[in-house]
């Protein structure tokens, strides 16, 4: 038995467009607006709280607002070459090539953007924060689609 905090509102989202390796639809440009959402446990602080919620609501805003209204390239995929220009990004997949205002894009540290790893990404952004904590976070792509990442 122990005690759990959650997190959700409609406030907490981003907007953002991204591309997959597969299925087809995927694989084409297109968009999001991914809703976050945290859950903590853990024992009492001297406070009697889990954590503070105020903190935790404007610690997961600031993780996720620096992709809002960004284009998401993952810069550890195997199958994307990304080559920056002067004020541009070129990204050349298996058969298709993207070149993206420089100040358009948002790098993130992963293999592909799927909701599982963008919840990773999360999660580890928060676990700097809230280190000795189990953590559980949520990305819905769409209200019947989301994604989980926990530890
Ligand atoms: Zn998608």
């Amino acid at each position: 038995m122990g005690f759990k905090v959650f997190v959700e509102s409609s406030e907490i989202k981003f907007s953002a467009c991204h591309f997959l390796k597969e299925p087809l639809q995927c694989t084409r440009l297109h968009g999001h607006n991914y809703y976050v959402s945290v859950e903590i446990s853990d024992k009492l602080n001297e406070n009697n709280f889990v954590v503070d919620f105020i903190d935790l609501k404007e610690n997961l805003i600031s993780i996720i607002k620096p992709m809002d209204h960004y284009v998401l390239i993952p810069t550890k995929s195997d199958e994307l070459e990304i080559r920056e220009e002067k004020d541009s990004i070129e990204i050349i997949g298996s058969n298709k090539r993207y070149v993206f205002p420089r100040e358009d894009v948002f790098f993130l540290p992963l293999p592909a953007t799927t909701s599982e790893l963008l919840a990773k990404y999360i999660h580890e952004k928060l676990k700097e924060i809230y280190r000795n904590k189990k953590i559980s976070v949520k990305v819905e792509e769409s209200k019947s689609t989301m994604a989980f990442f926990e530890e």
